[in-house]
Order: structure tokens, then C-alpha cells, then sequence
């Protein structure tokens, strides 16, 4: 048993597009859905303190809209050349799927009685202290209210976001500014490999990580992420270094079976474990890429 674990009161979840959308046409996976909030509130109700780092929003907002074609490689044109049209309807997307989505976590919660709210964060939430002062003492005061936050990029205005960020690394931040004990990183693989398993069947599977050195984040490969997210293991691994400099532990873990939540918290062996190393120097403004 993870004994370190049994002991987090303060839980972040990060749960990935992939495992809440329906593969096929990107709508909202509402069985599954069901199934995280239902988790999620249970947690709360044994105790908890709990954030969900919830994405979804562009893959929901594409199939509302019914938009094709939206997945591009490039990034934006640079400054002086127009806005490009993928990002501009990205955005637009963003927007209508991130308040569906918003309404279907509402829906769901309030099933349970189970107060949420929504938080969407930017770069400049973090990097600017006041914003992110404020960000923390909002949490702060959810948790006192008995909430369960759902937070987000705000993908429809920040531009930055959309290109560079991703919700692994937003989870291991809001778990750091709201001084999280567990953040709970699930997502469609078991967790960490000496190779990628899809391709090199030699791959060992990895349950406990005590530091994270240069060796793991060689095992870090990008080509497992999947098409709606943005994230593949080295967004994990980036993740991961946040997490542990600023005294998260952090477990990676398959979002197939969303019962994983509640057997992760009650310490058995799922995922891959990352212990805490807390660095006395952490500085979150380090973490992040700059502008
Ligand atoms: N924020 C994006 C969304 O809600 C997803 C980002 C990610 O997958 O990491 O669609």
C-alpha cells in the first residue's frame, strides 16, 4: 500500500479530452462523465478537498458546431499577417463547448447536491502575482464553501495557451498554487514506461518513481498523446517535475477504469507513483515557457 498517499486531504484530478469525448465524433461522453462526477463526489464526501483539471472543451465545442477539419498542425501566422483561420474557429469552439460542457458538469453534480464552479486560468493567472495571489485565495474560499472547482485553460482568449499549453502542466500548477498533497494525472495509458509500449513491446512499466532524473524523462515520448488533447508523456513528465518541486506527490494512471480515482486515494497500486520532492527555492514562475 501507498501509505503517503492514504494521507492527501487536498486532491487535484486532471482528466484528459480523450477520456471524457466519444472517439468517433468528439461529443461529450456523458456515461463517463457521469461516472468521474460520481467519483469525484464521493471523494468529497469522505473528506476531501477536490479541483478537477477538466479538458473537453474544443473537442465538445467542435462537435456542437459541427466543424471539420480543425485539428492543424502549425501555429499561428506571426504578427502583421492576420489572424489564422483554424485558431479563430479553435476559439470560437472553445467557447461553445467549454460552456456545454460546463452545463453538463452542473447538471451532473447537482444530482448529487455537490456544488461546482468554474475556473478558467491563463499563463498570466500564474506569472502575474496579484492574479495569481487572488487565483489561490478563490480556491481557498471554494474549498471553505465544500466546492468542487472545474478548471480550465481559457482557451478562447489566450491565444499562447492554445499553441503551447496543455492541461497536464495547468494540473500540476493549480496543484501547486492551492498547495495539493495528490494530483491524480489520469490518462489513456497505465502510466509510465521505460519506451512506448505502442511501439516497443520490450517496454517495462514503471510504478514508482522516488526522482525524477535525467533517465526518466527519457522515457518521456510524445507520440503517445492522441489526436484531441494536446499532452503526451513529456507533458506528464513536465508535469511531474512542477508536482514534485512544489510537495504534490502525483500519480499517472489509466482513465479507462474512472474507479481508479477512488483505489489510487484509498493507496493501492495503480499508476505510476511520483513521490514528492519538495525544493525549498520553488518558484512557479520558473516553470513556466516564457511569452
Ligand atoms: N484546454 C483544451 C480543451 O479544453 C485541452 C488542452 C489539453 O488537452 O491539454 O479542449
Amino acid at each position: 500500500m501507498r501509505e503517503n498517499i492514504k494521507n492527501c486531504k487536498k486532491i487535484v484530478v486532471k482528466i484528459g479530452s480523450s477520456s471524457i469525448t466519444h472517439k468517433e465524433t468528439g461529443g461529450a461522453d456523458l456515461i463517463r462523465l457521469e461516472k468521474l462526477v460520481r467519483e469525484l463526489t464521493d471523494l468529497h464526501s469522505a473528506g476531501h478537498d477536490v479541483i478537477l483539471v477538466s479538458s473537453g472543451a474544443i473537442s465538445v465545442g467542435v462537435k456542437a458546431a459541427n466543424i471539420k477539419d480543425i485539428y492543424y498542425d502549425g501555429r499561428s501566422k506571426s504578427e502583421g499577417e492576420g489572424p489564422d483561420e483554424k485558431l479563430k474557429i479553435k476559439q470560437a469552439c472553445a467557447a461553445i463547448g467549454q460552456a456545454r460542457l460546463m452545463m453538463i458538469y452542473q447538471k451532473l453534480f447537482s444530482e448529487y447536491n455537490q456544488l461546482t464552479a468554474q475556473v478558467l486560468m491563463t499563463k498570466r493567472t500564474v506569472v502575474d502575482d496579484l492574479n495569481r495571489f487572488n487565483a489561490k485565495n478563490t480556491f481557498d474560499e471554494l474549498m471553505n464553501l465544500g466546492v468542487i472547482p472545474v478548471v480550465n485553460e481559457n482557451d478562447t482568449l489566450s491565444t499562447y495557451e492554445i499553441e503551447f499549453g496543455d492541461n497536464d502542466t495547468l494540473s500540476a500548477i493549480v496543484a501547486a498554487i492551492t498547495e495539493a498533497d495528490l494530483l491524480i494525472l489520469l490518462s489513456d495509458i497505465d502510466g509510465l514506461y521505460t519506451d512506448d509500449p505502442k511501439r516497443n513491446p520490450k517496454a517495462e512499466f514503471i510504478s514508482e518513481i522516488g526522482h525524477l532524473g535525467k533517465t526518466v524523462e527519457g522515457y518521456a515520448k510524445d507520440s503517445v498523446g492522441s489526436m484531441v488533447g494536446t499532452g503526451g508523456m513529456s507533458t506528464k513528465i513536465s508535469a511531474a517535475k512542477i508536482a514534485s518541486a512544489a510537495g504534490v506527490e502525483m500519480v499517472i494512471a489509466n482513465a479507462e477504469d474512472l474507479g481508479n480515482i477512488h483505489r489510487i486515494v484509498s493507496g493501492e497500486e495503480i499508476g505510476t507513483y511520483i513521490h514528492a520532492c519538495r525544493d525549498k527555492d520553488f518558484f512557479i514562475g520558473d516553470h513556466l515557457k516564457d511569452d
